[in-house]
Formats: C-alpha cells, structure tokens, sequence
C-alpha cells in the first residue's frame, strides 16, 4: 500500500545532523528531493564534532581527506585540523547546500513503527509520518562509561570526555583518566601541560604511529583557493596514504602482510624514539598486531610519559573510591578530577540505531540480534521497507568517514529514485549473500590472521564478528555504491 503524500509530513525523514545527516541531505537535493527533514536530538548541527570539545581534539585523518569531495576547504589551517574547525566545517556545509530550513533541532526520535505502509516516528508526544526513513545517528554517538565498582562514589569532579564541560579548571590538579584510545592520544599530550599530576589508567596499549603534522599557511591557503586542482593532488596523496594504512592493511592483510610488518616496525620505532624508560616502553608496546584496533596517530602521546608528572598505571583498577582509585595492586591513586575515556556504545543494541525500529514483523535490535549484525549494502535489512541505515555494519572502507557518507547516501539516493514513492524492501537472498560475501572476505583481514584476541577492540561484538570494515577496498565500494543492482531490492 502506498499511502498518499497528503497523509505524510514529508517523504523522507533523516536523522541526525552530523556528517552523516549533512552528506545524506546533501545527496536527496541533489538527486531533487527536497521533501525531506532532518530531525536532530540537539540544538546544532556537528554530531561527533560538535560533541567532542576536550582540551587537543583534532581529526587524526589529514584534513585534506577528512572532508567531503564535493567541498574541499582550503581553509585548514593545519594538515590535521582542530576540533573546532570541523565544527565550523559542518556549519558551513549546511549554509552552503541549504540545509538549514530542512533541519528540526531538539527532535529526539525516540521510536520508528512501519504502519499502513510508512513510518511513524515518535518524537516526544508528537508523531511525525514519513515515506523513508534514513538513519544517521553515527557510531560514536552515547558515551560509555567503564563498568568499575563504585565509579559512581567518586567525591571528586568526573568527566566523560565526549561531554567535556565548558568550565572545566585542570590545572593544578591530580587528574586519573581511564583509557588509552584515540580521544586518550589526543587528551593526555594537552593535560600533562597543565595539571600536577595525571596518572593513566591503560587496560590495552594502543599501536601509535607519527602523526605527519604542519600548519598551513596564508599564502598556502589561497593557492588552494586558487588552484582546485592543486587541492584534489593533495587529497589523492594523502587519500591513498591513510587508505593504505587504515583500509589495505587491515582489510588485505593476506595479500599485504608485509605492509602490516612495515606499519608495525614503524610504531616500534617511533615507540622507541619517543619513551627513554625501558619498563614504560615495555608496557606501552601493544601485544597483539596492528589494525586489531583503531590505530592512533599522534608524536606527543608516547613522549608524555617521559614527564616526571605523568605516570603510566598498568596494574588495573579494583574500584573507585571517593578519594580516587584502587589499583589491582592495592594502591590508592588520589585524584580531584576522574576523566573517563572510555569511548562510546558501538555495535550494540540502543546504539545502532539510537531508537527502536518496528518493521513489517518485529524490532531491528532483535532482529540483529538473533540474526548478527548484518545488513545488504551496510544500509537495508530484510522485513524493514523504506528503512536505511548510512553507518550500518561492514561500511568503513576508503580514505575517511566521508568517503563512507559519500558512499552510503549514493546508494540510498539510487534506492528512493529507484522507488519513486512505492515501498522499497531488500531482497532476502540478496541480503543474505552480500553478507555470505562480507564472510567470505574477512578472512583476509587482519581480524583473523594477527593475534587480535588481547586487543579488546571495539570492531568486534559480543558474536566475535569484527563488522566495522567492509573487506572491499574504498574504490569498489564506490564503484559498487554506483552500481549495484538495484534488482537486489523488491517494489511492493
Ligand atoms: P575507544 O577507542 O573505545 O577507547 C576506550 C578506552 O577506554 C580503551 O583504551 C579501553 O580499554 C578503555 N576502557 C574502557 N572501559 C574500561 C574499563 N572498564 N577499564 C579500563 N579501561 C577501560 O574510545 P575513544 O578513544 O573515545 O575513541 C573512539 C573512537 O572515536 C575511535 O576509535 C575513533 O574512531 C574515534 N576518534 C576519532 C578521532 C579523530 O581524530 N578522527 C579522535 C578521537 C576518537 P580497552 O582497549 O582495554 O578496552
């Protein structure tokens, strides 16, 4: 049944305005679909970016990658630009592609139900009804805090670092932050220059390699303005770098083992460069092989623990206590300020998507659920018509999350053409061997070939599958978000 559009408060409803939302609305005008909203939970457009605001956040891609194709920015001011400029990024996409009157601030999707042939979706006490719904809540979305006895009895000021408060005075303090992953990288070089002491707690080291850093100049920055095509040589350059390292590496490991030995020599390297004390060094070497976990970039991290201030506590946490934490050990480390690193709700159910989604017969969390994480294309699941998901599992391949945006609203936008207002459904069977394929291939990967089981990482769920990579390279993704058959979807 198709209902008709004067039932419908508009065609097509995206939610989230991250990146992932923005490349999503960028794409449905593009393609002339205009009757769309996007429903954000917050009063301002960012996601991730406009979350994130702890003291050295910056991209860890190089900004020349780290942004969308169609509006490169010759206004970086370094190869790896601040936080903030990503931010004011996302802001100037919206101006520029005029987004903004699509856009319904404060509207937290609490639930999406398919009825009589379109979706309503529960916000609040209000009902919004839509043809399509698009979901863009990202990945690193809820923050996590780290399941330790008595976290909640801390007397002192605890953080979680994706919700940094605004007023936040650090220095001069003993600060303990738990977690040594990639916002830890950023966070501990930018602390240790302020506060007293700061004790890191780390359950698994992270591979850390240099980060190829500099600022860029005025006149740099008006050559690109003047020379597009001089900016595009240098995304192809820095593109295939960090597609090398964070896609071949990983997702070829078979048939590129001597590029993971290579990236590896280089970490042990830089690791040895940058930490004189031989025991710190030791604890800080990674015990399981690169790409099992998101690596880091970063020339300031490794050195901070040369700091007569900053100690490295290996030893594990027993609990938090009011005064500070206990370690395995039987130490209490005192702290005034608890800052929790400790990443985001990933591949689980009340995160991926953040709401619950009723389909033609039952609940999307369920269904992944019984059935592993799993969807045709990163995007559609059978029994959920009219239902796509832009970050879904085994969607991460090419040169940064954009190219993942990029490639996932194509071939959304090629559905909904596709579709001309009917319901659109994946196949079963085509579903079933995109995901008999994704198997398939993920053997090459690192995920199975380079001792990933002490790595503790965030890319595997509770069913061992490791569904954040696509095993595909970043150019067959987009040749195949161009080009897969469209036939693989049923019109109802
Ligand atoms: P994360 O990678 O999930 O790291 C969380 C850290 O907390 C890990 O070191 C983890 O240890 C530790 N942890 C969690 N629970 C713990 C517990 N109970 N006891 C002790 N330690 C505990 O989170 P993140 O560093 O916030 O990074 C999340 C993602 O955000 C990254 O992977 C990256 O994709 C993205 N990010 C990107 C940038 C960028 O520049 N583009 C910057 C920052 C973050 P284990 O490893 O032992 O679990």
């Amino acid at each position: 049944m198709s209902p008709s559009a004067e039932r419908l408060d508009c065609e097509v409803a995206v939610i989230g305005c991250g990146f992932a939302g923005i490349g999503m609305g960028v794409e449905l005008k593009r393609r002339g679909i205009d009757s769309f909203v996007i429903l954000e939970s917050a009063s301002d457009v960012g996601g991730t970016w406009r979350d994130n605001t702890y003291p050295g956040v910056a991209v860890d891609i190089p900004s020349f990658t780290y942004s969308f194709s169609y509006a490169q920015n010759p206004a970086w001011s370094r190869v790896f630009a601040r936080g903030n400029e990503l931010k004011t990024y996302a802001d100037l996409c919206t101006e520029r592609f005029e987004l903004r009157p699509h856009i319904r601030f404060s509207s937290r999707v609490r639930e999406a139900r398919f009825v009589d042939g379109h979706w309503r979706l529960q916000l609040g006490d209000a009902v919004l009804r839509a043809r399509y719904v698009i979901s863009a809540t990202g990945l690193f979305t809820e923050p996590k805090l780290p399941a330790i006895a008595g976290l909640d009895s801390f007397a002192g000021q605890r953080i979680h670092s994706a919700r940094w408060p605004a007023a936040a005075e650090l220095r001069g303090q003993r600060v303990g932050i738990i977690g040594t992953g990639a916002t830890s990288v950023q966070l501990v070089p930018a602390l240790a220059r302020q506060v007293a002491k700061l004790s890191v707690f780390q359950r698994t080291p992270p591979w850390v390699l240099p980060r190829l850093d500099a600022k860029l100049s005025k006149t740099f920055q008006a050559l690109l303005r003047t020379a597009p095509p001089l900016q595009w040589a240098i995304r192809a350059g820095t593109s295939a770098g960090t597609e090398a390292v964070m896609v071949l590496a990983i997702v070829y490991q078979k048939q590129f083992p001597l590029l993971v030995r290579a990236i590896e020599l280089i970490a042990r390297a830089h690791l040895r460069a940058q930490v004189r004390d031989a025991r710190t060094r030791a604890a800080l070497t990674p015990r399981y092989g690169f790409g099992c976990n998101r690596p880091t970039f970063s020339n300031t991290y490794l050195s901070s623990f040369n700091r007569q201030n900053v100690v490295l506590e290996t030893s594990g946490i027993a609990e938090v206590v009011p005064e500070g934490v206990v370690t395995r050990d039987g130490r209490t480390v005192a702290l005034d300020t608890l800052i929790c690193a400790t990443g985001f709700k990933t591949y689980e159910r009340g995160n991926l998507p953040t709401f619950e989604v009723h389909g033609r017969e039952g609940e999307l969390g369920a269904y992944w659920e019984a059935n592993r994480f799993q969807a045709y294309q990163g995007a559609s699941v059978p029994g959920f018509p009219n239902f796509f998901v832009m970050i879904g599992p085994y969607t991460a391949t090419g040169s940064s999350w954009f190219s993942i945006v990029e490639n996932q609203a194509r071939h959304i936008a090629r559905c909904l053409t596709h579709a001309g207002g009917r319901a659109i459904e994946v196949r079963p069977e085509a579903h079933a061997r995109f995901f008999a394929g994704i198997q398939r291939r993920s053997k090459n990967s690192v995920f199975h070939n380079n001792g990933c089981a002490q790595s503790n990482s965030y890319y595997f769920d509770k069913h061992g599958d490791a569904l954040f990579y696509r095993p595909a390279s970043g150019f067959e993704a987009y040749l195949e978000s161009h080009l897969s058959p469209l036939s693989d979807y049923q019109l109802l």
